[in-house]
């Protein structure tokens, strides 16, 4: 089942998610949906709390070749053990804050340690989307967005853009 997107501004999408202590068939149920509508959006990364769950979940799939085999990942309680000193700059974007893009730059390589769907604990490293997405998913567990690395000027800018977006949204 699909679950609506929260989009910024939005408290929820500022706060801090828990760690999630056990894998219940609710949370099963949550990183299914999860997958379902960041696939529907499309998008290629979603956190719990853009769907305004705050617990430590996120769901990804970088996998952009066309017709090659998609390769979901859901994560619980996923960290970043190592990073690498080189970095990479991408164009990010955010289901939460729709049609508005800028450039970040994070560490281009990075360890991330994760309890999988069935219950097992995963270690990985990832380059390329692959980092830049799952960096930009762990940031939403901390109450961090994209925008939050771009200066006070271009944020407040798409800040503005967003709330007559939800505005509009709201009269329709
Ligand atoms: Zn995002």
């Amino acid at each position: 089942m699909k679950r609506p997107i929260l989009i910024h501004p939005d408290p929820r999408l500022k706060k801090m998610a828990a760690p999630v202590a056990d894998l219940s068939d609710a949370r099963r149920e949550l990183a299914r949906d999860m997958l379902e509508t960041m696939y529907a959006a499309p998008g290629i990364g979603l956190a719990a709390p853009q769907v305004g769950v705050l617990e430590r979940l996120i769901v990804l799939d970088c996998v952009k070749e066309e017709g090659a085999a998609p390769r979901p990942l859901v994560m619980f309680n996923p960290e970043v053990t190592a990073a690498s000193d080189k970095l990479n700059t991408y164009e990010e974007g955010c289901l939460s804050i729709p049609e508005q893009y800028a450039d970040v730059t994070r560490p281009a390589e990075v360890q991330v340690r994760w309890i999988d769907q069935t219950g097992a604990e995963r270690e990985e490293e990832f380059g390329g989307l692959w980092a830049t997405c799952v960096q930009h998913e762990i940031d939403h567990l901390n109450g961090k967005l994209f925008i939050d690395y771009l200066g006070p000027m271009k944020r407040q800018m798409i800040t503005r853009k967003m709330v007559k977006l939800k505005r509009e949204k709201a009269k329709a």
